[in-house]
């Protein structure tokens, strides 16, 4: 099909081509998504998408520049044969090669140590572009559900390591694919767009495009145009989070209303599985605080010591709001009472996110499991299926822990 000037094309084994009708149409929509979003139409007169049978137990695809190699199942999709979440799975595998055209090919990191410049940035995208061309699929907030809590649950412990860390060998290369690079580099991306706006973050991914294309670059060179773009310097944020590894955790000691207006204490401390992870560090952790029925603002929580943060409303504070930021948050007592009271007027992104928040928290021993059942009981016929595949999912490590 044509995508504009550009001539896509799937390729495959005799007999199965009309399995490639879905990742083509998928990948006209994304081309035309990724020109307008990047800023630099696709360069290229043609974009085949080869599609080769068996599989690896290293990777699905590989992003070659104007010639994607997928193994089949990544790329071929048969109504009759496979499940929705089939056709859900072939969209990811096109919206995370179609990224890299861009980032990995157009731009290239200079070396393997920002290998999450390619591999975070094309996951987050995926979610991204899905999210805007298949809405009904709620890819924001299955990304909180789950890229965002594998991450944290390897960021929690003491095996963790930087995102960015130095790579000198072959070995080393093949290491640095891992649940760090793809999805906290995702879930870093993502506290980035959220803590900038959609606008300016576009406008910055914007700007290093223009200036970096055909070339190599540095992480640093990201947040330059970041920066730039939101008229506000983030690369102290951005290196807390990528030059060293962990989680923070921001916590609420008090909230009082006066005059229509909340003033929440926060600190921040650090959210860990073992004794090494739980050693103090500081982050600059930016995140929305909100009200529910009044307002929000944003805020930059670092270090022990209290930082009062002002918002419209009496109503329950919800910290996190969008759960856009990569951090734990653990609520006073008569906070999370009324995260539970209010847990049907949050957004799912706020509940999926709570759930996992308050149920990793037990498993860190930061608080106790009946807040994660309190929680959970507010989870009902009418909720999301995604809900009940968190809940499922987390009842299902709890089973782990007795056998
Ligand atoms: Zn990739």
């Amino acid at each position: 099909v044509k995508g504009g000037p550009v001539e896509i094309g799937v390729i495959t084994r005799k007999g199965v081509v009309d399995q490639g009708d879905y990742a083509l149409g998928a990948a006209k929509r994304l081309l035309a998504y990724y020109n307008d979003y990047f800023g630099q139409p696709y360069p290229l007169p043609k974009m085949d998408m080869i599609a080769g049978p068996g599989s690896s137990q290293f990777f699905g695809a590989m992003e070659n520049w104007g010639a994607i190699f997928y193994f089949e199942p990544t790329l071929l999709f048969d109504a009759a044969r496979t499940a929705e979440s089939g056709r859900q799975q072939v969209h990811s595998v096109v919206a995370h090669e179609m990224a890299h055209q861009w980032f990995g090919d157009l731009v290239t990191m200079g070396w393997w140590d920002d290998l999450w410049l390619n591999e975070g940035f094309a996951s987050w995208m995926e979610g991204k572009a899905t999210s805007v061309l298949n809405p009904t699929w709620k890819a924001d907030a299955v990304a909180v559900a789950y890229e965002r809590e594998g991450a944290m649950q390897l960021d929690a412990t003491a095996a963790t390591h930087p995102i960015i860390r130095h790579v000198q060998t072959v070995d080393e290369i093949g290491q640095a694919f891992d649940g760090i690079t793809y999805s906290k580099g995702q879930a870093v991306i993502g506290m980035m767009e959220s803590t900038l706006g959609e606008v300016k973050f576009r406008d910055g991914i914007r700007r290093y495009m223009a200036k970096y294309k055909y070339g190599n670059t540095v992480t640093d060179q990201l947040w330059t145009e970041l920066s730039a773009a939101a008229g506000r310097d983030v690369t102290k944020i951005a290196h807390d989070f990528t030059l060293q590894g962990g989680v923070p955790l921001v916590t609420m000691t008090g909230a009082r209303c006066a005059g229509g207006v909340t003033t929440v204490s926060l600190s921040q401390g650090r959210y860990g599985l073992d004794a090494p992870s739980k050693t103090a560090q500081t982050w600059h952790v930016p995140l929305v605080v909100a009200t529910v029925g009044g307002g929000s603002t944003s805020a930059v929580v670092s270090g022990a010591q209290v930082t009062p943060v002002k918002v419209k409303g009496c109503g329950t504070v919800v910290l996190n709001r969008g759960k856009g930021s990569y951090t734990r948050v653990l609520y006073d007592e008569a906070g999370h009472s009324a995260i539970v009271r209010d847990y049907a007027k949050l957004t799912l992104e706020d509940r999926v996110g709570t759930l996992g928040d308050d149920f990793g928290l037990a498993l860190g021993g930061y608080q106790d499991l009946t807040r994660y059942f309190a929680v959970q009981d507010r989870v009902n016929a009418g909720s999301d299926p995604l809900e009940w595949s968190v809940v499922a999912s987390k009842l299902g490590t709890l089973t782990g822990l007795f056998d």
